[in-house]
């Protein structure tokens, strides 16, 4: 179906956006909004009006890195099954009850349920958060808008943004000042008011991401059947550690699970450039999406600390106190989304400008820009770690300084990303691929958990050795993408003459 009528049209856009732009807005709240508590629930003390689980920095840094690469990574089965068997829409909807679900549980003031709580909301993201990226995309196709895509990407990150502020604020409100459990109830309710509003305009999408691919006879009753065996065999494996059955270390297993991912992406990128049957110039886009995939893992490893090691610093050695009130911790991020709103209208302005005059940046310096940034900003956050040695607390302009920073890499790299990898993925792999970009990701959340830990281990004192490590495997990052970025055009080049 192509084409399109303007009752189907919401101010230029398909109105099927309308409905992702609330279902996303309302996930994202409560997905941050929790995770803005989780490294401060974890490490709280155990006494006091609020008592949190008492857990280690190392610990709880890892579980937590844990928890958002297995958020991020189950993108990749969530989109499997949409594209094979539920189709995208339902999807959505199934993904979304489990992770209102999840936090329902998590509301719960009972510890022994905590891990069933996080089960749930990284099952029920990943059947949402990949497949409904995926709708915005085809909404567009649906209509023969293509060439609306990319805007309509940026308005679907305004609401990954606005839903974020939301969480931050209410949920770290009511979790740091009621008690953490009201925070988790929070983003609970933010998640069932995005059911509601799914459930009440999903009509709006029409057949965009309505249907599961066709399969031939017998073929869908033996996915069925693989995913069916597939998800037994996760449960067992997730029940057994959460039940203490099958005891591991937390930090091994986060750096188990990042080498695992790692294996993952690798085995995929060398299975689509090699025996993808793709022609040259695909396998070439396919490079470029490499490149892009190394800088994202890197700069989310950096961006998911603002839950982790950042959240802590916040905590201890920042002065929250203004005008005698002291603002909740996990407000401090809420920098992050404001900045992505204030600025994401004229970065688009920016690179439209650029484009204009012919000087748009190639992707691979806009990636190698996402990456410095990150860079800098740790680079801040080493002075300010070099103040707060002296003086005890510095005051809350070193994170605002920080988050700025990361937010202008972040909107130099991930809204392209989402682009390219939209755009250059061949036809057939479209589905999985915004799995791959996810798991970039995922690679990038378990190292937030790895890094942060090392960071958080002793204080202030363990803090500058590993920012500084990052500043350094940044730079060798940077570099390497610009070297291989300049292979790959000289050998296009050279193979099109
Ligand atoms: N902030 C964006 C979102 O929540 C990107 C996060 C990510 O990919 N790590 O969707």
């Amino acid at each position: 179906m192509s084409g399109h009528t303007d009752s189907q049209l919401f101010l230029g856009h398909p109105k099927g956006l309308v409905t992702l732009f609330f279902t996303e807005m309302w996930e994202r709240m409560s997905y941050y909004g929790m995770r803005a508590l989780l490294v401060l629930f974890m490490t709280g003390g155990l006494t006091g009006f609020n008592p949190g689980l008492g857990w280690s920095q190392i610990e709880a840094q890892a579980i937590y890195g844990i928890y958002v690469g297995l958020v991020y990574f189950m993108v990749v089965p969530g989109g499997w099954l949409a594209d094979n068997l539920l189709g995208h829409q339902k999807a959505v909807l199934y993904g979304a009850v489990v992770i209102a679900l999840g936090h329902l549980v998590l509301a719960v003031p009972i510890n022994e349920t905590f891990f069933l709580g996080l089960a749930l909301v990284v099952l029920g993201t990943g059947l949402l958060k990949g497949n409904i990226s995926t709708i915005v995309g085809r909404l567009y196709e649906n209509q023969g808008m293509e060439d609306k895509r990319d805007a309509g990407y940026t308005i679907f990150y305004m609401s990954i943004n606005i839903g974020s502020t939301i969480g931050f604020v209410v949920c770290g409100y009511l979790g740091e000042k009621v008690g953490w459990h009201w925070g988790f109830g929070a983003a609970a309710v933010g998640m069932l008011l995005g059911v509601v509003s799914y459930i009440r305009y999903r009509h709006l999408l029409g057949d965009a991401g309505l249907l599961p691919n066709t399969h031939g006879e017998g073929v869908k009753e033996r996915l069925v059947l693989k995913s069916v065996l597939l998800a037994v065999f996760m449960l067992i494996g997730a029940g057994l550690i959460i039940s203490g059955v099958v005891t591991i270390s937390p930090r091994d297993f986060a750096e188990n699970f990042a080498y695992f991912l790692t294996a993952v992406a690798a085995i995929y990128f060398v299975y689509l450039y090699f025996f993808a049957g793709l022609e040259p110039e695909e396998q070439r886009k396919i490079l470029l999406l490499l490149l892009l995939f190394v800088a994202a893992a890197a700069f989310w490893s950096g961006f998911d600390q603002s839950g982790g090691s950042l959240n802590i610093f916040a905590r201890d050695f920042t002065d929250l106190n203004f005008f005698g009130f002291e603002i909740p911790v996990s407000w401090v991020q809420v920098f992050n989304p404001i900045m992505v709103i204030i600025f994401a209208p004229m970065f688009a302005a920016f690179w439209a400008y650029l484009a204009k005059r012919n000087l748009d940046p190639s992707y691979p310096t806009k990636f190698v820009g996402g990456v410095v940034l990150m860079a800098l900003s740790f680079g801040v956050m080493l002075v300010a770690v070099s103040l707060a040695l002296q003086t005890g607390t510095v005051g809350v302009q070193w994170l605002l300084i920080t988050y700025l920073l990361q937010t202008w890499g972040e909107l130099t790299l991930s809204p392209i990303g989402l682009s390219a990898f939209s755009k250059y993925s061949p036809k057939k792999y479209t589905g999985q691929m915004f799995g791959l970009w996810f798991l970039a990701s995922a690679i990038g959340g378990v190292l937030a958990g790895i890094l942060g830990g090392d960071a958080m281990d002793s204080g202030l004192r363990s803090m500058s050795p590993t920012f500084t490590y990052m500043i350094q495997y940044y730079a060798v990052i940077a570099v390497a993408i610009l070297g291989l970025a300049w292979v790959i055009n000289k050998v296009q080049s050279r193979n099109s003459t």
